[in-house]
């Protein structure tokens, strides 16, 4: 494995920061922490960058109301000579425009603290659930779609809290899949992870564990081999990160991800499509590429929430179709994440592509691909549809499920299925059916 590589330029940050300090404090993770910039006086001492007077007045108004804490190592990224324009400086530092809130933007736009049987937790789809197990950060995000929450002393979830979470886990059966998210978990130290992740192990019907953390882009130090060691005790364990441009997959982070993917970690990537960011095709082949070729898979592209304060950083929907459409049959397809909008008010993540089905009759359907080729695609003459009544005893497929794991099909799946006799799906306040016989309830109406 190469040596860590600490340059000139994160060697005079060091020693603004503590004339004592070289490459060992610099490496240390907790050194950075310790040392985080969390005021406009610190970041412009660091940085020799220097705002005027009446800008301050409001950026600290803006840090009051929206936590500031940069690592020295996120910040040594910053290119100072071109900061306005440089995507570590705007997804790291303060902007007045965080303080403008329009009318569409939400405190809680996802819903996270409707669906949430106990604090902590969301519970959104029927198998899996977000489970929020600290509420700090190495870096905040500008962008953070969480920005009411963390930070903020009074969200800390304690031990108890954390206990109720996994309590709940426990009593939820059809929970198979655990979201570890926050704030970083990776802030957490290892021993906390460990028994959390001990005793989430111990829960029969968990079969996986999920952990997102942005500690590989803004304090990669932490992915030590001491973490990494805890962790593989406790596969299978996902870990998704978020790099958002190419220019934070640095040596560092490169040596952080190889050293969990070496530990057969399976790495997963989340990016939020940010206005003057990445919002543009080529910075996002870019950074894909550098991605794959770093063991790391592209998960999902974020069309950014509707967060309070985000409007500046938020794009159209057809940016991100439109880098889609420059992904898809482009580059390879491990490449490609997948382009989801997360639905205000809590109906989850939403996949949005491209268009590649131009039209079907009966017998065929018209598809184009990435070039632009239009083709046809014959369909069988025949094909006899299997009526599934979930009878799998008697059906001619070999598929053997024990009927208790299974959970009744909602959404479309239940419109589509054979065993449910749902012909539509009807939104609670349809004013047509508000307007029909008032004894007549809709589930008559539907049928
Ligand atoms: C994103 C998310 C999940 C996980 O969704 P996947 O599509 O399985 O990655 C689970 N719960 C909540 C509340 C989420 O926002």
């Amino acid at each position: 494995m190469k040596e860590i590589i600490f340059t000139k330029h994160q060697q005079e940050i060091a020693s603004k920061i503590d004339r004592e300090a070289g490459k060992e404090q610099w490496t240390d993770w907790k050194w950075q922490t310790r040392h985080s910039i969390k005021t406009i006086e610190d970041f412009e001492h660091l940085t020799d960058i220097s705002f005027k007077e009446e800008d301050k007045r409001q950026l600290n108004e803006t840090r009051n109301r929206f936590p500031l804490s940069i690592t020295p190592y996120y910040l040594s990224l910053i290119n100072k000579d071109n900061y306005i324009n440089d995507p570590v400086y705007k997804q790291a530092f303060l902007d007045n425009r965080e303080l403008i809130v329009t009318a569409s933007e939400m405190g809680d736009p996802l819903s996270e603290d409707h669906d949430s049987p106990v604090p902590g937790i969301t519970h959104r789809y029927p198998d899996r659930v977000l489970f929020l197990v600290s509420n700090v950060c190495a870096m905040y995000c500008r962008h953070c779609t969480r920005k009411r929450k963390v930070g903020d002393v009074d969200s800390i979830p304690g031990r108890e809290q954390i206990k109720e979470g996994i309590e709940y886990i426990r009593n939820t059966p059809q929970v198979r899949d655990v979201l570890l998210s926050g704030g970083d978990p990776f802030l957490l130290s290892d021993n906390y992870l460990d028994w959390i992740l001990t005793e989430l192990e111990a829960i029969p019907h968990v079969q996986v564990i999920r952990i997102g953390t942005r500690t590989p882009v803004v304090l990669p130090y932490r992915i030590t081999d001491d973490l990494v060691n805890m962790l593989k005790k406790h596969q299978p364990i996902w870990i998704n990160t978020h790099f958002n441009h190419p220019r934070e997959i640095t040596s560092s982070a490169r040596k952080a991800l190889a050293r969990m993917a070496d530990a057969g970690i399976p790495l997963g990537n989340q990016s939020v499509l940010l206005a003057d960011v990445n919002d543009c095709p080529r910075i996002m082949k870019e950074l894909v590429h550098r991605l794959v070729a770093n063991r790391v898979r592209p998960y999902y592209l974020y069309q950014c929430d509707l967060s309070e304060g985000l409007s500046h950083f938020r794009t159209p929907v057809g940016k991100g179709i439109e880098i889609m459409e420059s992904l898809i049959g482009h580059t390879s397809g491990f490449a490609v994440p997948t382009y989801v909008v997360d639905a205000p008010g809590g109906g989850g993540k939403i996949p949005v592509m491209p268009n590649y089905i131009i039209s079907w009759s009966v017998n065929k359907v018209i598809l184009r691909n990435y070039e632009g080729v239009i083709t046809s695609y014959q369909e069988p003459d025949e094909y006899k549809p299997t009526l599934c009544d979930r009878n799998c005893k008697d059906c001619r497929l070999e598929l053997n499920l024990k009927d208790g794991e299974e959970i009744n099909a909602i959404g479309i799946e239940q419109l589509l299925s054979d065993y449910d006799d749902t012909i539509s799906l009807i939104p609670a306040d349809n004013e047509r059916f508000k307007r029909r016989n008032e004894n007549e309830d809709i589930e008559d109406a539907e049928n």
